[in-house]
């Protein structure tokens, strides 16, 4: 099916529910120049399909290291909030901020505001006790936005599961990265296995009523992804990166606007990207994308842990591996919900969750999971399946704590199973992108 025809009917859904407003898009390139940060205007769009979600979103949960607000111009009085992450994040958290002077692209979605608005970008100090927000910019919203730049006809869009609800749907939506036209079977079959996958774990087996997944075949020049034997890219659609800011395996695309671009053809509120591939790689940025591959035999465990953080705003739990990110002294409280400093253990953060009567911390043989970093290791311990605080998350064997010995945030253990800490925040995070807390 073309795509434009099948947009059109869509469009057509959205218009029965008269209420609902346009969806608005602020797209800004965000980076460091000069030794300052600094945000620029790239465009404001209007996408082709009206908003899906509570208009009076106030994001309470704040799993990110940004946020927006839009305000009321005459009052400030505040319309919408929500907190994300970005690449200009991940970039500056890294080791490899070699370049002093350098943009990355990051898009905000929100419901088009009625009355004459202001965007707030705020950014969190993370060095700072509670991690506080502080405004690094604002925009006054002009009373119209562009229509969004049309995506190639080439693009076809599949429905791969339904919501089984009268409500709101969650929206996640599959695009493809380095497949042909001629590889559309390929893709779709892919992303449609996937998504099958997804629902048989927990949290999103209870959430599959809920969620509906579109995929997007939106096509390269050239099959595969990263880089020829000459060391030349290799044309793709997003131009995804497998070894992206110095680290092996860290797949990111930068081309954060050409991936609005594909998905707003469909109702969604999380992307992932498959890359045609069976390479192992992947990576997770909270509001804006997660990577997989769509044939590494591991690719399951891939796409679970990357909605992890794309998703929910989960922190890596694991300390045995260190990606190349600066490491952090744990003297901060961080915010992320299932992780904790020493200085976070009473009361924890996830209390509500924790087993009756459990140490705090819970001991476990560290030391032993370090020298042979198998599953074996951790199923053969007393506190096996209870939820505590255990040493060793977030990159540091030594300053934070996570709530369970296994969880796949913190290794693959062959069941993809999320801890109970985990499954709550991801539930939390759909359910307030499908309801305004009161
Ligand atoms: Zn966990």
């Amino acid at each position: 099916m073309k795509f434009w025809f099948l947009v059109g009917l869509l469009c057509l859904a959205g218009q029965l529910d008269a209420a609902a407003p346009a969806t608005w898009r602020l797209d800004v390139l965000h980076g460091l120049e000069g030794g300052k940060e600094q945000f620029r205007k790239s465009g404001l769009w209007q996408e082709p399909l009206l908003w899906q979600g509570p208009v009076d979103l106030q994001d309470k949960l704040n799993r990110g290291d940004y946020r927006f607000e839009i305000t009321k111009s005459a009052t400030g009085e505040l319309l919408y909030a929500q907190s994300y992450s970005s690449l200009f994040a991940d970039w500056s958290l890294s080791s490899d901020t070699s370049h002093n002077e350098r943009y990355f692209e990051e898009s905000l979605r929100f419901p088009a505001p009625e009355v004459p608005a202001r965007l707030q970008i705020f950014r969190r100090q993370l060095d700072k006790p509670g991690q506080p927000f502080q405004a690094v910019w604002q925009l006054d919203l002009p009373s119209q936005a562009q229509p969004a730049p049309m995506p190639p006809a080439t693009d076809s869009i599949r429905l791969l599961q339904a919501a089984n609800t009268e409500e709101q749907a969650y929206g996640l939506v599959f695009l493809a990265e380095g497949f042909q036209a001629g590889e559309v079977e390929a893709f779709f079959q892919a992303a449609s296995e996937l998504s099958q996958a997804l629902f048989q774990y927990a949290p999103f087996d209870r959430l599959r009523p809920r969620m509906q997944v579109h995929a997007v075949m939106t096509p390269s020049t050239d099959s595969g992804i990263g880089f020829r034997n000459g060391g030349q890219p290799l044309d793709t659609r997003f131009a995804v990166n497998p070894n992206a800011l110095g680290m092996p395996r860290y797949a990111l695309s930068m081309e954060v606007h050409a991936i609005r671009n594909a998905a707003m053809a469909v109702p969604y509120h999380s992307i992932v990207i498959l890359t045609n591939s069976s390479d192992y790689h992947g990576s997770g940025i909270f509001q804006t994308y997660a990577i997989a591959p769509a044939f590494h035999p591991r690719r399951e465990f891939l796409l679970l842990h990357e909605l992890g953080h794309s998703l929910a705003g989960l922190a890596d739990e694991y300390f045995h591996d260190t990606p190349g990110y600066a490491g952090s002294d744990g003297t901060i409280e961080p915010y992320q919900p299932n992780i904790t400093s020493k200085a976070g253990l009473a009361p924890l953060k996830w209390q509500h969750l924790a087993t009756e009567g459990i140490p705090i911390p819970t001991p476990w043989n560290q030391q032993a999971f370090m020298q042979n970093r198998q599953m074996s290791t951790l199923t053969a311990e007393p506190h096996q399946g209870v939820v505590g605080a255990f040493l060793g998350a977030n990159y540091s064997a030594e300053h934070y704590y996570r709530p369970a010995l296994a969880c796949i945030m913190l290794l693959d253990m062959g069941d993809n199973h999320f801890c109970p800490v985990c499954q709550q925040a991801i539930v939390e995070q759909i359910e307030s992108q499908l309801s305004a807390a009161p």
